[in-house]
């Protein structure tokens, strides 16, 4: 025999010894993947009926994201006869559930509810007027009959109601019929809908709509939660996570290809939506989910807690406000990966020595691109951020701040103004007869108008005076260091200011200004309440004029 061969079989051998290593370490991972994640059935209860709101997690289950991740996932549609998604979850019914941020009100009356993830950045929960109703604002809504759903599906709206001063009480509120056509025949006078729903049934039937959206108003929610119980994050927390993962790739996915979604979804799901109705849903979900400027899912703690102090500012929830284990944190499931990765990679050691150093190569790069890819998102979540405070803090039509802005500010300047003694004023102004300006030159004519004006007002005050929209065409102006007699002085000038001033239309334009200075052992809303009299005097005296 040449003395070669027996070594070419050598190597053969040692060859053939690493493959089966290699088949047995894979049939291991295999079998230890398939068993970490287990596959029980996995429930997701919709909160309505099949339309694209859901379309990232139809896309999860159809691209087979859930399965490649060992889950078997089963879509529960939802509908106005649906459990409760709260009562749903705890009893076990489902796994996961969509609801709206009112969820929290449940976490904080102690129920174990965990938000995963907000898919929407913002709420579409709106009111809808028919054009020729006359309504315009929050304000207008008073008196009249309106279809609402019961908290918290109807948080924002009642919280918006609260937050214009309207009394629930003087409303007839009637429950949502889930019929358009009641808004069109008369039956209500306030429809409430979602943005991204009923404005697309009311153009295909000719009929004008105006919408009240509670975001102008300051109220600008999650919407589209992800949830689950705190059971099952304690014990799969490697489903969990699976599952939150597979379900923001199914959403990445239906936003990145929203043709091919679209027809998916009237294939399968939705063949009772026109592909074109379909298509108006993504344009007007894809803005409030804002995939461009906010990580797909992402909850900012800071605001979690702002909505749960709006809930119990307003009565709708206990305080004071603890969200310990309400927001998801993926740590436990890391940890039980990293424990896995780690036994792999000790038999990996033990099979095969020179393997692991090729391993190490492509896990250190990956490792690198991983850092450098969190370093690009926490940059850009950082823009976001501050993109979004600047949208929750102003008015849209003026640029203005609003009146969330304006109490948080104010709060600090009346303590100021208390602990180191100097005056502090207050001017409440409202145009005079602005309903006239509306039915002589139309709502947009008044919209401008009301943007001259806050240029005009805003010139003549000081840097430290805050100028804040309070609502419809009231302002407020909130001056430090000011007296009542300085504050008058200014709101004098003001008047004749707006009066002398061409704001668009040929008819002058005037105001009338109430004046407050604060009373020590005052708060902030008895400040309001005196400015408001004040307004109120002005206005019965005639309008055009300052009242103290
Ligand atoms: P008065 O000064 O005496 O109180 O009369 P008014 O006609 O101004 O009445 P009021 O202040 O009660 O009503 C305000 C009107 O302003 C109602 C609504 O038509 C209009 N309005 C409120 N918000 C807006 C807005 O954002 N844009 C426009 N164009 N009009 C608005
Ligand atoms: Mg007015
Ligand atoms: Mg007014």
């Amino acid at each position: 025999m040449p003395p070669s061969q027996p070594l070419i079989s050598r190597r053969h051998a040692s060859q053939r010894a690493i493959c089966l290593c290699l088949l047995a370490l894979f049939a291991l991972c295999s079998l230890h993947a398939g068993t970490a994640l287990a596959a029980d059935k996995l429930r997701l209860q919709l909160r309505w009926l099949h339309q694209f709101q859901f379309a990232g997690y139809y896309m999860a289950l159809e691209k087979g994201y859930y399965r490649d991740a060992g889950l078997d996932v089963e879509i529960l549609e939802g509908g106005p006869s649906a459990l409760k998604p709260v009562d749903a979850l705890l009893a076990g019914d489902s796994d996961f559930a969509i609801s709206n941020s009112g969820m929290v009100i449940e976490r904080m009356a102690g129920k174990p509810v965990v938000a995963l993830a907000a898919i929407m950045q913002t709420s579409p929960i709106v009111w809808i007027v028919r054009a020729d109703s006359g309504i315009r604002t929050p304000m207008d809504l008073a008196g009249k009959r309106l279809m609402l759903m019961p908290a918290p599906e109807s948080a924002e709206l009642l919280i918006t109601l609260r937050r214009e001063g309207i009394d629930i009480n003087q409303l007839t509120i009637q429950p949502t019929s889930f019929n358009l056509q009641d808004l069109l025949d008369g039956k209500t006078d306030a429809y409430d809908g979602y943005i991204s729903n009923e404005p697309y049934w009311l153009s295909q039937h000719g009929a004008d709509y105006h919408l009240i959206n509670p975001r102008e108003y300051g109220v600008n929610f999650y919407n589209d939660v992800l949830y689950t119980r705190e059971q099952l994050v304690e014990d799969k927390p490697a489903q969990v996570a699976a599952f939150v993962a597979a379900s923001l790739k199914g959403w990445q996915y239906a936003l990145a290809h929203q043709e091919e979604t679209i027809r998916l979804i009237q294939q399968r799901y939705a063949p009772g939506k026109t592909l074109e109705h379909l298509r108006f849903e993504a344009e007007a979900l894809h803005k409030l989910i804002m995939p461009e400027l906010v990580q797909l899912g992402h909850m900012n703690p800071g605001r979690w807690e702002y909505i749960a102090n709006s809930y119990v500012q307003l009565g709708m929830a206990p305080g004071p406000v603890d969200l310990q284990g309400f927001l998801y944190t993926e740590h436990v499931a890391q940890d039980y990966r990293m424990v896995y990765l780690g036994g792999v990679l000790a038999l990996l050691v033990i099979v095969l020595v020179g393997a692991i150093a090729l391993r190490f190569a492509t896990l250190s790069r990956a490792l690198q691109r991983e850092v450098n890819r969190r370093q690009t998102t926490e940059q850009q979540l950082l823009t976001s951020n501050c993109t979004l405070e600047r949208l929750a803090n102003t008015d849209r039509l003026t640029g203005l701040w609003n009146r969330l802005k304006f109490e948080e500010v104010a709060h600090q300047e009346v303590s100021r103004a208390e602990r180191y003694g100097y005056p502090l004023s207050l001017v409440f102004f409202d145009l005079d007869h602005f309903k006239d300006i509306n039915d002589q030159h139309g709502h947009e004519v008044g919209d401008q108008v009301l943007c001259r004006l806050a240029q005009l007002v805003g010139g003549h005050l000081r840097e430290s005076d805050s100028l804040c929209r309070w609502g419809g065409e009231e302002f407020l102006i909130l001056m430090p260091h000011t007296d009542r007699q300085q504050a008058e002085q200014l709101a004098e000038k003001l008047r004749e200011r707006v009066a002398k001033a061409s704001l668009l239309v040929q008819q002058p334009i005037s105001a009338s200004f109430g004046i407050a200075q604060l009373v020590p052992g005052e708060l902030l809303r008895d400040l309001v309440r005196n400015a408001d009299a004040a307004l109120y005097r002005a206005k019965q005296l005639g309008r055009n004029r300052v009242e103290a």
